[in-house]
């Protein structure tokens, strides 16, 4: 059987600062190697201050995951030197006197499927090194370390997937998951990395390194298998190994074994005493826990009869759900559900294009009214919405300069009717044998109102009509 295994490293996005000093968490936005200070520079006589909000958002993460949350933590060295980190050494956690990272054990569904998780631990980012020039023979590496010392968890799990389809699936649960507790946003680049261990029925395992992206790490593990299945079909022996990831071309690569046989000499921060979390603050945080994803889809089904799939499309993205649960009413909860997931989605389905959406809930909310009440028709409402997320601007402004508003007047609709019936004459006879076939002339009389006739009175009149 195969067996594949990931660690993930998730930065904590949302977080003000780094982990151990006042530098900005968000290093994105900066001058290279200027978002730094002689903490996250490791110059000699600093001391490192923890980010207490880092521990409580690492905390929720593993409260999510089922994981056991013990009442001390404690950080480690490990020392290794390599350009990406000016300390030579990194904080992290180790559970070698029992529990003492952020999470322990816990586990979490992928369908049907139970993913165990060995733990959850919380250490700085490296900085990050940027590679010059066409060949490796003429290759320059730059460093830039606005990114050391950025708040990042690990996420160990058990090696208990064992297809690239339930990595993805576990990847997807995870990101919402993430971006629902409001620690992390995946979408960002670099936000997410992973390392992944994969070994197949009667092979040695081999660790994956360097993976950038979630997107990678599916491709990784699905080559990864691929490869170590047409050696053994050979009968060639797979090598326990550590490979990396080459994300230009796709494929895995060797590691000289050299370069991965460090001793870490780990040994306790004596910088950073033991640190106490306690039942009061697992309490308060239990109590902050935002409602998970499977809670605000079991409520959107009950409370206001949201077809399951919708339901679950809107839970899943907390862009969705907090725009749902901000422009609802009771009475047009379902209609602001199917706006959101059938027209705006496509209209907001990057994270640029919901930075640059002047999209407002009260937006939703006014277009969902005039919907039920027959004022607007839906493609009426979606020329609106489009409108909307472009300019910001009122609905009724945008329905008065677009001239959207429903053709309701009874006698001006009696004239298209009309017109429609007698340009028709072959489909009015099916429409008198067959009412269900009634359609097609309502959607004639549509196109001659682009779309804007009352649907209701539209066939109330209609029917008059046809007798
Ligand atoms: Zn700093």
């Amino acid at each position: 059987m195969t067996k594949i295994g990931l660690e993930i490293h998730c930065q904590l996005t949302k977080l003000e600062s780094k982990l151990f000093c006042s530098c900005k968490a968000n290093y994105r936005e900066h001058e290279i190697n200027s978002n730094i200070c002689p903490v996250c520079m490791g110059l000699p006589g600093t001391l490192p201050r923890i980010n207490q909000k880092a521990i409580e958002k690492a905390t929720l993460i593993a409260m999510a995951l089922n994981c056991s949350t013990p009442d001390k933590i404690a950080f480690f060295r490990k020392n290794y030197f390599y350009p990406d980190l000016p300390k030579n050494f990194q904080i992290t956690q180790l559970n070698i006197y029992g529990d003492t990272s952020v999470g322990g054990s816990g586990m979490i569904m992928v369908g049907d499927k139970q993913i165990r998780i060995t733990r959850i631990q919380l250490e700085e980012d490296p900085g990050r090194l940027i590679y010059e020039g066409s060949s490796s023979k003429n290759q320059t590496t730059l460093v830039d370390y606005n990114r050391a010392g950025v708040a990042l968890v690990e996420i160990v799990t058990e090696p208990d997937f064992e297809n690239p389809k339930q990595v993805r699936e576990f990847l997807n649960i995870l990101s919402d998951l993430l971006e629902n507790l409001n620690v992390a946003d995946p979408s960002l680049e670099g936000a997410m990395r992973a390392d992944a261990n994969v070994s197949i029925e009667g092979g040695n395992k081999v660790e994956i390194k360097n993976i950038g992206s979630f997107h990678d790490l599916e491709k990784a593990v699905h080559f990864e298998i691929t490869r170590q299945e047409s050696l053994h079909s050979r009968d060639i022996p797979i090598a326990q190994e550590t490979r990396h990831w080459d994300d230009k071309r796709k494929i895995t690569i060797s590691s000289r074994s050299k370069e991965e046989e460090l001793d870490y000499r780990y040994f306790l921060e004596g910088d950073i005493p033991w640190i106490t979390i306690g039942k009061e603050i697992h309490q308060r945080l239990k109590l902050e826990m935002p409602e998970s994803i499977s809670s605000k889809k079991e409520r959107y089904v009950s409370s206001y009869n949201i077809p399951e799939q919708v339901a679950m499309v809107l839970s899943s993205d907390k862009f969705y759900s907090d725009l749902f649960d901000k422009s609802h009413t009771k009475n047009n909860a379902k209609e602001v559900a199917n706006i959101i997931t059938t027209d705006l989605m496509g209209l907001v389905d990057t994270r640029e294009k919901r930075e640059r959406s002047k999209l407002l809930p009260s937006h939703l909310n006014d277009l969902a009214d005039l919907i039920q009440s027959g004022k607007l028709t839906r493609t009426s409402a979606k020329n609106a919405l489009y409108e909307i997320v472009k300019s910001g601007k009122e609905l009724s402004q945008i329905i008065s300069e677009m001239d959207l508003g429903n053709v309701s007047d009874k006698n001006q609709l009696l004239t298209i009717i009309k017109q429609v019936i007698s340009e028709e004459p072959q489909a009015v006879e099916q429409a008198k044998s067959n009412p269900q076939t009634v359609n097609f002339l309502v959607g004639k009389i549509m196109q001659k109102t682009k779309g804007k006739a009352d649907p209701k009175l539209t066939l109330v009149l209609l029917k008059k009509e046809l007798g």
